[in-house]
Protein backbone atom coordinates (compact mmCIF):
# COMPACT_ATOMS: atom_id res chain seq x y z
CA UNK A 1 0.00 0.00 0.00
CA UNK A 2 2.72 2.03 0.49
CA UNK A 3 4.30 2.63 -2.90
CA UNK A 4 3.36 5.78 -4.16
CA UNK A 5 1.90 7.14 -1.02
CA UNK A 6 3.64 10.81 -0.18
CA UNK A 7 4.93 10.76 3.39
CA UNK A 8 6.80 13.76 4.61
CA UNK A 9 9.17 12.83 7.29
CA UNK A 10 9.90 15.39 10.24
CA UNK A 11 13.13 14.85 11.61
CA UNK A 12 16.26 13.78 9.73
CA UNK A 13 17.96 12.08 12.78
CA UNK A 14 18.57 8.01 13.55
CA UNK A 15 14.66 7.34 13.35
CA UNK A 16 13.32 9.98 10.67
CA UNK A 17 16.64 8.30 8.30
CA UNK A 18 16.01 5.24 8.47
CA UNK A 19 12.16 5.73 8.17
CA UNK A 20 13.42 7.27 4.65
CA UNK A 21 15.57 4.96 3.90
CA UNK A 22 12.93 1.88 4.09
CA UNK A 23 9.89 3.87 3.03
CA UNK A 24 11.74 4.73 -0.58
CA UNK A 25 13.07 1.35 -0.90
CA UNK A 26 9.30 0.13 -0.62
CA UNK A 27 8.25 2.79 -3.33
CA UNK A 28 7.06 5.54 -1.09
CA UNK A 29 7.43 9.00 -2.75
CA UNK A 30 9.16 10.36 0.73
CA UNK A 31 10.47 13.80 1.62
CA UNK A 32 12.90 14.42 4.57
CA UNK A 33 12.76 17.64 5.86
CA UNK A 34 15.12 18.73 9.08
CA UNK A 35 15.07 22.08 11.03
CA UNK A 36 18.98 21.88 11.15
CA UNK A 37 20.10 23.94 8.44
CA UNK A 38 23.25 22.12 8.34
CA UNK A 39 22.11 18.85 9.08
CA UNK A 40 24.37 18.00 11.65
CA UNK A 41 24.80 15.86 14.43
CA UNK A 42 27.13 16.47 17.56
CA UNK A 43 30.06 14.70 18.10
CA UNK A 44 29.33 11.61 21.11
CA UNK A 45 29.90 7.93 20.31
CA UNK A 46 27.19 5.90 20.20
CA UNK A 47 26.79 2.02 21.81
CA UNK A 48 24.93 -0.10 19.16
CA UNK A 49 23.89 -3.12 20.89
CA UNK A 50 22.88 -6.46 19.52
CA UNK A 51 19.19 -5.70 18.78
CA UNK A 52 20.48 -2.42 17.68
CA UNK A 53 22.84 -4.22 14.92
CA UNK A 54 20.34 -6.49 13.71
CA UNK A 55 17.75 -3.74 12.96
CA UNK A 56 20.70 -2.13 10.98
CA UNK A 57 21.05 -5.46 9.28
CA UNK A 58 17.47 -5.52 7.93
CA UNK A 59 18.26 -1.53 6.63
CA UNK A 60 21.10 -3.05 4.96
CA UNK A 61 23.75 -0.65 6.73
CA UNK A 62 25.13 -3.40 8.86
CA UNK A 63 28.18 -3.66 6.55
CA UNK A 64 29.23 -0.16 6.30
CA UNK A 65 29.05 0.53 10.36
CA UNK A 66 31.21 -2.81 11.14
CA UNK A 67 33.62 -0.97 8.87
CA UNK A 68 33.51 2.48 9.85
CA UNK A 69 32.75 1.76 13.76
CA UNK A 70 33.54 -0.87 16.46
CA UNK A 71 32.40 -4.19 17.06
CA UNK A 72 33.03 -7.40 19.76
CA UNK A 73 31.37 -10.25 20.67
CA UNK A 74 31.18 -9.16 24.32
CA UNK A 75 32.11 -6.56 26.92
CA UNK A 76 34.49 -7.04 30.19
CA UNK A 77 33.10 -5.58 33.80
CA UNK A 78 35.49 -4.44 36.05
CA UNK A 79 35.12 -3.12 39.81
CA UNK A 80 35.29 0.69 39.56
CA UNK A 81 39.36 0.14 40.70
CA UNK A 82 39.83 -1.73 37.60
CA UNK A 83 39.81 -5.46 38.51
CA UNK A 84 38.34 -7.54 36.23
CA UNK A 85 35.21 -9.29 37.74
CA UNK A 86 34.14 -11.06 34.06
CA UNK A 87 32.19 -10.54 30.85
CA UNK A 88 28.91 -9.08 30.53
CA UNK A 89 26.11 -11.83 29.41
CA UNK A 90 25.23 -10.39 25.93
CA UNK A 91 22.47 -12.51 24.04
CA UNK A 92 24.08 -13.87 21.00
CA UNK A 93 21.45 -12.96 18.13
CA UNK A 94 21.94 -14.36 14.94
CA UNK A 95 24.77 -15.73 13.38
CA UNK A 96 27.30 -13.33 11.68
CA UNK A 97 25.79 -10.59 13.88
CA UNK A 98 28.64 -9.45 16.90
CA UNK A 99 27.10 -9.41 19.97
CA UNK A 100 27.92 -5.20 20.56
CA UNK A 101 29.26 -2.26 18.82
CA UNK A 102 29.66 1.51 18.96
CA UNK A 103 30.21 4.44 16.57
CA UNK A 104 30.99 7.94 16.41
CA UNK A 105 27.50 9.64 16.21
CA UNK A 106 28.57 11.72 13.04
CA UNK A 107 30.10 8.69 11.25
CA UNK A 108 26.88 6.61 11.75
CA UNK A 109 24.95 10.23 10.26
CA UNK A 110 27.11 10.32 7.78
CA UNK A 111 26.81 6.49 6.43
CA UNK A 112 23.12 6.93 6.43
CA UNK A 113 22.83 9.99 4.58
CA UNK A 114 24.88 8.58 2.09
CA UNK A 115 22.00 5.75 1.83
CA UNK A 116 19.33 8.75 1.75
CA UNK A 117 21.33 10.67 -1.10
CA UNK A 118 21.77 6.81 -2.95
CA UNK A 119 18.07 6.98 -3.13
CA UNK A 120 17.70 9.95 -4.59
CA UNK A 121 15.20 11.23 -0.89
CA UNK A 122 14.88 14.63 -1.63
CA UNK A 123 15.89 16.61 1.70
CA UNK A 124 14.81 20.10 2.55
CA UNK A 125 16.86 21.66 5.71
CA UNK A 126 16.45 24.02 8.16
CA UNK A 127 12.72 23.22 7.47
CA UNK A 128 9.98 22.49 9.85
CA UNK A 129 6.12 22.19 9.93
CA UNK A 130 4.04 25.01 11.14
CA UNK A 131 0.13 23.64 11.30
CA UNK A 132 -0.95 19.91 10.50
CA UNK A 133 -4.56 19.37 9.42
CA UNK A 134 -6.16 15.85 8.50
CA UNK A 135 -8.63 16.01 5.42
CA UNK A 136 -10.27 12.95 3.74
CA UNK A 137 -7.35 10.72 4.30
CA UNK A 138 -4.12 13.17 3.89
CA UNK A 139 -2.84 15.75 5.60
CA UNK A 140 -2.64 19.36 5.12
CA UNK A 141 0.64 20.99 5.20
CA UNK A 142 2.00 24.31 6.11
CA UNK A 143 5.85 24.50 6.27
CA UNK A 144 7.68 27.19 8.32
CA UNK A 145 8.68 28.97 5.31
CA UNK A 146 4.86 29.97 4.53
CA UNK A 147 4.96 26.65 1.32
CA UNK A 148 2.00 24.40 1.77
CA UNK A 149 1.54 20.81 0.05
CA UNK A 150 -0.75 18.09 0.86
CA UNK A 151 0.71 14.75 2.11
CA UNK A 152 -0.42 10.77 2.18
CA UNK A 153 1.31 10.41 6.23
CA UNK A 154 3.37 12.64 7.76
CA UNK A 155 5.89 10.85 10.09
CA UNK A 156 7.04 13.09 13.28
CA UNK A 157 10.34 11.79 14.20
CA UNK A 158 11.45 15.45 15.54
CA UNK A 159 12.71 13.56 18.75
CA UNK A 160 12.25 14.44 22.40
CA UNK A 161 10.66 18.22 22.17
CA UNK A 162 8.80 17.27 18.80
CA UNK A 163 7.06 20.27 17.52
CA UNK A 164 4.66 17.44 15.70
CA UNK A 165 3.52 16.65 19.24
CA UNK A 166 2.85 19.95 20.28
CA UNK A 167 1.28 20.76 16.88
CA UNK A 168 -0.78 17.55 16.94
CA UNK A 169 -1.16 15.50 19.86
CA UNK A 170 -2.87 17.39 22.73
CA UNK A 171 -2.90 14.26 25.00
CA UNK A 172 0.72 13.94 25.53
CA UNK A 173 3.29 15.99 27.75
CA UNK A 174 6.93 17.04 27.84
CA UNK A 175 9.40 13.82 28.90
CA UNK A 176 10.27 13.91 32.64
CA UNK A 177 13.94 14.96 34.03
CA UNK A 178 14.94 11.65 36.38
CA UNK A 179 17.67 13.31 38.68
CA UNK A 180 20.69 11.90 36.76
CA UNK A 181 22.84 13.31 33.97
CA UNK A 182 25.55 11.52 31.76
CA UNK A 183 28.75 12.74 31.22
CA UNK A 184 30.31 11.46 27.99
CA UNK A 185 33.90 12.17 26.34
CA UNK A 186 35.56 11.23 23.06
CA UNK A 187 38.94 10.25 23.30
CA UNK A 188 41.04 7.89 21.61
CA UNK A 189 41.20 4.34 22.08
CA UNK A 190 43.69 3.30 25.44
CA UNK A 191 46.12 1.36 23.84
CA UNK A 192 45.20 -2.02 25.96
CA UNK A 193 41.57 -2.39 25.03
CA UNK A 194 40.09 -4.88 22.57
CA UNK A 195 36.58 -4.79 23.67
CA UNK A 196 33.87 -2.45 25.64
CA UNK A 197 34.44 -2.21 29.63
CA UNK A 198 32.04 -1.22 32.26
CA UNK A 199 32.95 -0.22 35.60
CA UNK A 200 30.84 -1.15 38.57
CA UNK A 201 30.58 -0.89 42.40
CA UNK A 202 31.31 2.89 42.78
CA UNK A 203 28.48 5.56 43.26
CA UNK A 204 28.91 6.64 39.44
CA UNK A 205 28.40 3.89 36.74
CA UNK A 206 30.89 3.81 34.23
CA UNK A 207 32.09 2.67 30.84
CA UNK A 208 33.83 2.94 28.12
CA UNK A 209 32.99 1.78 24.48
CA UNK A 210 35.31 1.57 21.46
CA UNK A 211 33.71 3.40 18.45
CA UNK A 212 36.26 2.55 15.70
CA UNK A 213 40.02 1.35 15.26
CA UNK A 214 41.19 4.58 16.83
CA UNK A 215 38.20 6.08 19.02
CA UNK A 216 36.57 5.37 22.17
CA UNK A 217 33.51 7.00 24.19
CA UNK A 218 33.95 7.15 28.05
CA UNK A 219 30.04 7.41 29.80
CA UNK A 220 29.38 8.35 33.30
CA UNK A 221 26.35 8.44 35.24
CA UNK A 222 25.83 10.86 38.65
CA UNK A 223 23.56 12.63 40.08
CA UNK A 224 22.24 16.08 38.15
CA UNK A 225 23.52 19.01 39.26
CA UNK A 226 21.32 21.96 39.38
CA UNK A 227 22.35 24.83 37.55
CA UNK A 228 20.90 28.00 36.27
CA UNK A 229 24.28 28.72 33.40
CA UNK A 230 25.37 25.87 31.49
CA UNK A 231 29.05 24.75 32.57
CA UNK A 232 31.82 25.83 30.62
CA UNK A 233 34.38 22.97 28.83
CA UNK A 234 37.17 23.40 31.06
CA UNK A 235 34.35 23.33 34.39
CA UNK A 236 33.49 20.06 32.35
CA UNK A 237 37.14 19.07 32.01
CA UNK A 238 37.99 19.51 35.82
CA UNK A 239 34.46 18.03 37.32
CA UNK A 240 34.85 14.88 35.35
CA UNK A 241 38.09 14.31 35.74
CA UNK A 242 37.35 14.37 39.73
CA UNK A 243 34.63 12.16 39.32
CA UNK A 244 36.93 9.74 37.95
CA UNK A 245 39.32 10.18 40.80
CA UNK A 246 38.84 6.57 42.39
CA UNK A 247 39.07 4.14 39.00
CA UNK A 248 41.31 2.18 37.75
CA UNK A 249 42.08 0.36 34.89
CA UNK A 250 41.87 2.42 31.64
CA UNK A 251 39.46 4.38 33.00
CA UNK A 252 41.77 5.82 35.47
CA UNK A 253 44.28 5.96 31.95
CA UNK A 254 40.94 7.58 30.10
CA UNK A 255 41.34 10.18 33.59
CA UNK A 256 45.30 10.57 33.32
CA UNK A 257 45.32 11.41 29.68
CA UNK A 258 42.06 13.26 28.70
CA UNK A 259 42.62 16.52 27.27
CA UNK A 260 40.61 20.07 26.89
CA UNK A 261 40.83 19.08 23.19
CA UNK A 262 38.69 15.89 23.74
CA UNK A 263 34.91 16.69 22.96
CA UNK A 264 33.19 16.34 26.19
CA UNK A 265 29.62 16.33 27.21
CA UNK A 266 27.08 16.83 30.15
CA UNK A 267 23.42 16.37 29.91
CA UNK A 268 20.88 16.09 32.33
CA UNK A 269 18.53 12.53 31.66
CA UNK A 270 14.71 12.53 30.65
CA UNK A 271 12.55 10.28 29.74
CA UNK A 272 8.81 9.51 28.78
CA UNK A 273 6.58 6.49 27.32
CA UNK A 274 3.91 8.98 25.88
CA UNK A 275 0.30 7.45 26.31
CA UNK A 276 -1.31 5.68 23.12
CA UNK A 277 -2.48 6.78 20.26
CA UNK A 278 0.62 7.64 19.00
CA UNK A 279 -1.46 8.68 15.66
CA UNK A 280 -3.83 10.65 15.18
CA UNK A 281 -5.26 10.36 11.25
CA UNK A 282 -2.84 10.18 9.56
CA UNK A 283 -0.13 12.16 11.42
CA UNK A 284 2.30 9.55 13.37
CA UNK A 285 5.39 9.70 15.76
CA UNK A 286 8.37 7.64 15.67
CA UNK A 287 11.68 7.54 18.14
CA UNK A 288 12.49 10.06 21.02
CA UNK A 289 9.17 11.85 19.90
CA UNK A 290 7.27 9.42 21.42
CA UNK A 291 9.02 7.04 23.50
CA UNK A 292 12.50 8.85 24.82
CA UNK A 293 14.40 7.08 27.25
CA UNK A 294 17.60 7.40 29.45
CA UNK A 295 20.98 5.76 28.48
CA UNK A 296 20.92 3.18 30.77
CA UNK A 297 19.91 -0.31 27.89
CA UNK A 298 21.51 1.77 25.13
CA UNK A 299 18.88 0.99 22.92
CA UNK A 300 17.14 4.57 21.97
CA UNK A 301 18.69 4.60 19.17
CA UNK A 302 17.69 0.65 18.58
CA UNK A 303 14.65 1.30 19.55
CA UNK A 304 14.18 4.56 16.57
CA UNK A 305 15.56 2.07 14.44
CA UNK A 306 13.16 -0.95 14.76
CA UNK A 307 9.99 1.33 14.57
CA UNK A 308 10.99 2.78 11.31
CA UNK A 309 11.26 -0.91 10.00
CA UNK A 310 8.26 -1.83 11.41
CA UNK A 311 6.68 1.30 10.34
CA UNK A 312 7.46 0.77 7.08
CA UNK A 313 6.07 -2.81 7.20
CA UNK A 314 2.76 -2.09 8.40
CA UNK A 315 2.14 0.24 6.13
CA UNK A 316 2.81 -1.47 3.13
CA UNK A 317 0.82 -4.53 4.16
CA UNK A 318 -2.15 -2.80 5.26
CA UNK A 319 -5.27 -1.91 3.14
CA UNK A 320 -5.91 1.53 4.70
CA UNK A 321 -3.27 3.88 6.27
CA UNK A 322 -5.71 3.70 9.50
CA UNK A 323 -5.00 0.17 9.85
CA UNK A 324 -0.84 0.26 9.35
CA UNK A 325 -0.66 2.71 11.86
CA UNK A 326 -3.02 0.97 14.45
CA UNK A 327 -0.66 -2.27 13.76
CA UNK A 328 2.53 -0.37 14.15
CA UNK A 329 1.63 1.07 17.41
CA UNK A 330 0.39 -2.43 18.41
CA UNK A 331 3.83 -3.89 17.55
CA UNK A 332 5.88 -1.36 19.13
CA UNK A 333 4.12 0.06 22.21
CA UNK A 334 4.84 -2.50 24.62
CA UNK A 335 8.47 -3.18 23.01
CA UNK A 336 9.07 0.27 24.00
CA UNK A 337 7.23 0.58 27.33
CA UNK A 338 9.87 -1.92 28.53
CA UNK A 339 12.60 0.30 27.58
CA UNK A 340 11.74 3.29 28.88
CA UNK A 341 10.42 1.27 32.29
CA UNK A 342 13.42 -0.24 32.64
CA UNK A 343 16.34 2.20 31.76
CA UNK A 344 14.17 4.65 34.68
CA UNK A 345 14.27 2.07 37.59
CA UNK A 346 17.85 1.37 36.80
CA UNK A 347 18.40 5.15 37.26
CA UNK A 348 16.20 5.26 40.53
CA UNK A 349 18.31 2.45 41.66
CA UNK A 350 21.59 4.10 40.88
CA UNK A 351 20.31 7.84 42.68
CA UNK A 352 19.09 5.56 45.64
CA UNK A 353 22.29 3.38 46.16
CA UNK A 354 20.97 0.13 44.70
CA UNK A 355 23.05 -2.93 44.58
CA UNK A 356 25.86 -3.79 41.39
CA UNK A 357 24.43 -7.84 41.53
CA UNK A 358 20.85 -5.92 41.21
CA UNK A 359 21.13 -3.38 38.90
CA UNK A 360 22.96 -5.62 36.72
CA UNK A 361 20.23 -8.23 36.25
CA UNK A 362 17.67 -5.49 35.95
CA UNK A 363 19.75 -4.84 32.75
CA UNK A 364 21.12 -8.08 31.73
CA UNK A 365 16.93 -9.15 31.97
CA UNK A 366 16.52 -5.78 30.05
CA UNK A 367 18.95 -6.85 27.18
CA UNK A 368 17.56 -10.28 27.22
CA UNK A 369 13.59 -9.01 26.55
CA UNK A 370 15.42 -6.84 23.47
CA UNK A 371 17.20 -10.07 22.12
CA UNK A 372 13.43 -11.21 21.21
CA UNK A 373 12.33 -10.57 17.61
CA UNK A 374 9.80 -7.91 17.37
C1 LIG B 1 23.06 10.96 26.96
C2 LIG B 1 22.43 10.01 25.97
C3 LIG B 1 23.14 8.91 25.53
C4 LIG B 1 22.55 8.01 24.62
N1 LIG B 1 23.26 6.91 24.22
C5 LIG B 1 22.66 6.01 23.43
C6 LIG B 1 23.36 4.84 23.04
O1 LIG B 1 24.50 4.62 23.42
N2 LIG B 1 22.72 3.95 22.22
C7 LIG B 1 21.43 4.16 21.78
O2 LIG B 1 20.88 3.30 21.04
N3 LIG B 1 20.75 5.28 22.12
C8 LIG B 1 21.33 6.20 22.92
N4 LIG B 1 20.65 7.33 23.26
C9 LIG B 1 19.31 7.57 22.71
C10 LIG B 1 19.38 8.01 21.24
O3 LIG B 1 20.29 9.07 21.06
C11 LIG B 1 18.00 8.46 20.77
O4 LIG B 1 17.02 7.56 21.24
C12 LIG B 1 17.91 8.52 19.24
O5 LIG B 1 18.82 9.47 18.73
C13 LIG B 1 16.48 8.90 18.86
O6 LIG B 1 16.39 9.09 17.46
P1 LIG B 1 15.34 10.14 16.90
O7 LIG B 1 15.39 10.01 15.42
O8 LIG B 1 14.04 9.99 17.59
O9 LIG B 1 15.90 11.56 17.33
P2 LIG B 1 17.26 12.26 16.91
O10 LIG B 1 18.26 11.27 16.47
O11 LIG B 1 17.58 13.17 18.05
O12 LIG B 1 16.88 13.12 15.63
C14 LIG B 1 15.92 14.14 15.67
C15 LIG B 1 16.13 15.04 14.46
O13 LIG B 1 15.01 15.95 14.39
C16 LIG B 1 15.48 17.26 14.11
N5 LIG B 1 14.48 18.17 14.66
C17 LIG B 1 14.30 18.50 15.97
N6 LIG B 1 13.22 19.32 16.07
C18 LIG B 1 12.74 19.48 14.83
C19 LIG B 1 11.63 20.21 14.30
N7 LIG B 1 10.80 20.90 15.09
N8 LIG B 1 11.40 20.16 12.95
C20 LIG B 1 12.23 19.44 12.13
N9 LIG B 1 13.30 18.73 12.59
C21 LIG B 1 13.53 18.76 13.92
C22 LIG B 1 16.85 17.33 14.75
O14 LIG B 1 17.65 18.34 14.11
C23 LIG B 1 17.38 15.92 14.52
O15 LIG B 1 18.08 15.82 13.30
C24 LIG B 1 21.22 8.23 24.17
C25 LIG B 1 20.51 9.36 24.61
C26 LIG B 1 21.10 10.22 25.52
C27 LIG B 1 20.30 11.41 25.99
Amino acid sequence: MIAGKKVLIVGGGIGGMATAIRMAELNANVMLIDLDPDWRVYGAGITITGPTLRAYKRLGLLDAIKEQGATADGSTIFKYDGTRLGNLDEPALEEGLPATGGIMRPVLHRIMQARIRELNIPVQLGLSVKALTNRDDAVDVTFTDGTEAQFDVVVGADSVFSGVRQIAFPHMAEAVATGQACWRLSIRRPPNMPQGEFYLGHRYAAGINPCGSDMVYLWMLTPHIERETHFTDQELFVMLKDNLADFGGNAGWIRDNMTQDDWINYRPLAAVLQPAPWFVGNIVLLGDAVHATTPHLASGAGMAVESALVLAEELDQADSVAEGLQAYQDRRFDRCRHVVDTSVTVGRMQLEGGSADEIGKLIGAGLHRLAENY
